[in-house]
């Protein structure tokens, strides 16, 4: 396929603002691609050459990316420097200066979206001493044969900056719409929430339909997305909410875990499967040397214990584990264990749909459980005063509260879901009235004063998991010692928008905007009506959203975390409405 048809697709994609609009767009496209093309359009239409838990990096410096546009054009770096100055959008830059150069042009030679997709390879691999002039250079080739709209995506593309709306569930109901039916979806979600590539998920369903679909299952070569548990203000609430008996398990204030043990080799992934191998080697190597199994998959939750006494470290300790530079150090003097709490998968078997109880004997059994390798504290509770004292033993031992786990024959494990299978109570819901919030930094406002030249506040939002939008909930200025201010403009830059994002839904209008990306946790005294908030507008009240008072950032980047999984709108629906039954509570 030309990749000018596929790039006139994502100019179609990017000028609607409607899902279901951008869902027709898309499944029209796809049911005409060539089968064997699919699985690499569908990942280049995230700006992306592979699955997310794959490790390598497309991104390309801006710098150099307007050196390859005025290589290409032969207009001045200067006037590129200029025009990206003005845009702060190297796409945008080349699309102007391309368009120019293209009337010149004599003996282009077609540009093909397989030539794209291995020029973009050959980009992310290039290695050594003068890797940067080739990058520029494989770049400069392309751009060379390329139209002003396939310029413009493709420099989006190298700078991570492909944003034109098509979110993983946008492509999964076009996958749908094109290939099934409607009553399909859910399946073609567990196919997708079990391998975590979309890409292949594609191809699977464009090669053998709903059937081949059905076969994807668990296994060791894809991390699987995690699941999630729900909230309540309670213990009590928690054990009449089970049905007034479960489990409940120590909640691990750590790094969380997915271990995928092969027979010789060991990978750690995050919750947002970036892979923590490196930074967990001597849990890898314990979980080997303890697996009395094949090829397992485990969860836990990996914390820094102190190594004379054994007691468990606050989270900050661990986080050393998570530094890109000087890992061995790290290692040698953060001591850390896991805390296993699921498994699911077991040489060839998928465990995710055997109930609870039966899983957690299956892990048991399956480690030969010992130092740095650990189960959870678990209890079954029969009544909340069972509830309570777990709780308390929790904090005790300085965990930050319990997990409460189903214990019915339908207590599966849902890849990718939050439900009432699983239900957390901290201890921080006795403190303030809200639990804390990890939100995704959509805009900055120039800071006064002795922040001046600096960025001062920042416009933080929740994720709208129904509309794939996010959505305002404060302006976080609070929180930030001198080191985090000097350090925001390296963290955020790369973001940059020249206007508000389409995946941004927000009134308040900062001095600069951020395509969602870094999410910090932040607390807040508590949650209150908004009219100029966009979360939930119009849910709770016609005109009003909901806003968080007195935000504070906490100092934990949650770097673990990708802008899709921060607190959902939903979250905070459910978190105000647990406030106002707490007050109720205390007016009684
Ligand atoms: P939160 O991040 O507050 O939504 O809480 C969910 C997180 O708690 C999970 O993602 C795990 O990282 C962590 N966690 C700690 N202990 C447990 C446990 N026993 N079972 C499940 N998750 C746990």
């Amino acid at each position: 396929m030309l990749y000018s048809e596929l790039a006139d697709t994502f100019d179609r994609l990017e000028a609607t603002g409607s899902r279901l609009e951008m869902t027709d767009i898309l499944a029209d496209f796809i049911r005409g691609v060539d089968r064997s093309e699919l699985r690499n359009i569908i990942y280049l239409s995230q700006g992306k050459l592979h699955p997310d838990f794959i490790a390598k990096e497309l991104g390309m410096a801006d710098k150099l990316v307007l050196k390859a546009i005025s290589f290409t054009s032969g207009a001045p770096e200067s006037k590129a420097e200029e025009l990206w100055i003005k845009t702060g959008d190297p796409g945008e830059v080349a699309e102007k200066l391309i368009s120019k150069k293209k009337q010149m042009t004599l003996f282009a030679e077609e540009l093909t979206v397989d030539r794209v997709f291995k020029g973009l390879t050959a980009i992310q691999d290039a290695e050594g001493k003068d890797s940067q002039d080739k990058k520029m250079k494989l770049l400069a080739n392309m751009l060379h044969d390329s139209g002003p709209i396939e310029a413009r995506y493709l420099c989006r593309i190298v700078t991570g900056r492909m944003r034109v709306g098509a979110g993983d569930m946008t492509i999964l109901d076009a996958l749908a719409l094109a290939f099934a039916t409607k009553e399909d979806r859910p399946v073609i979600e567990r196919a997708f929430n079990v391998t975590c590539d979309i890409g292949y998920v594609a191809e699977t369903i464009a090669e053998g339909g709903m059937e081949a679909i059905n076969k994807i299952g668990v296994s060791i070569e894809n991390p699987i997305k995690v699941m999630l548990a729900e909230r309540l203000p309670s213990v009590a609430e928690v054990v009449a909410k089970m049905g007034g008996s479960c489990a409940m398990e120590y909640k691990y204030d750590g790094i969380r875990v997915q271990a995928h043990v092969g027979k010789d080799s060991v990978k750690l992934y995050s919750r947002r499967w970036e892979d923590l191998t490196t930074n967990f080697p001597d849990i890898a190597e314990a979980l080997r040397a303890r697996c009395k199994a094949g090829e397992v998959i485990i969860e836990g939750e990996c914390v820094a214990v102190d190594p004379e006494t054994g007691f468990m470290l606050p989270f900050q300790a661990v986080t050393h584990r998570r530094k890109k530079h000087g890992m061995d150090e790290a290692v040698k003097e953060i001591s850390v264990r896991i805390f296993m709490f699921d498994i699911l998968y077991r040489d060839g078997e998928d465990m995710t749909n055997r109930p609870y109880l039966e899983r957690r004997s299956e892990l048991e059994s399956t480690f030969d459980i010992g130092d740095k390798v650990q189960m959870t504290t678990m209890r079954l509770v029969n009544s909340s005063e069972e509830g309570e004292e777990f709780f308390a033993n929790a904090i005790a031992a300085r965990c930050e509260g319990i997990m409460a786990k189903s214990t019915s024959q339908d207590s599966i494990y849902r890849a990718g879901s939050r439900g009432f299978l699983w239900i957390k109570y901290k201890k921080d819901y006795q403190q303030a009235l809200t639990d804390s919030f990890d939100l995704a930094v959509v805009g900055a406002f120039y800071g006064m004063g002795k922040r001046a030249g600096k960025y001062g506040a920042l416009l933080m939002a929740a994720f709208n998991s129904d509309s794939g939008k996010f959505e305002t909930v404060c302006k976080l200025g609070t929180g930030f010692d001198d080191a985090f201010l000097d350090s925001m403009p390296e963290m955020l830059n790369s973001g940059l928008s020249d206007k508000k994002p389409k995946t941004v839904e927000a009134e308040m209008v900062p001095d600069v905007w951020f395509q969602p990306s870094v999410v910090l946790e932040v607390v807040a005294a508590e949650i209150t009506l908004s009219p100029i908030h966009t979360a939930a507008r119009d849910v709770l009240k016609e005109g009003s959203g909901l806003g968080i008072r007195f935000p504070r950032f906490t100092g934990r980047v949650r770097d673990d975390k990708s802008p899709e999984q921060c607190t959902t709108v939903g979250e905070i629906i459910e978190m105000f409405e647990m406030q106002a039954h707490d007050s109720d509570g205390l007016s009684e």
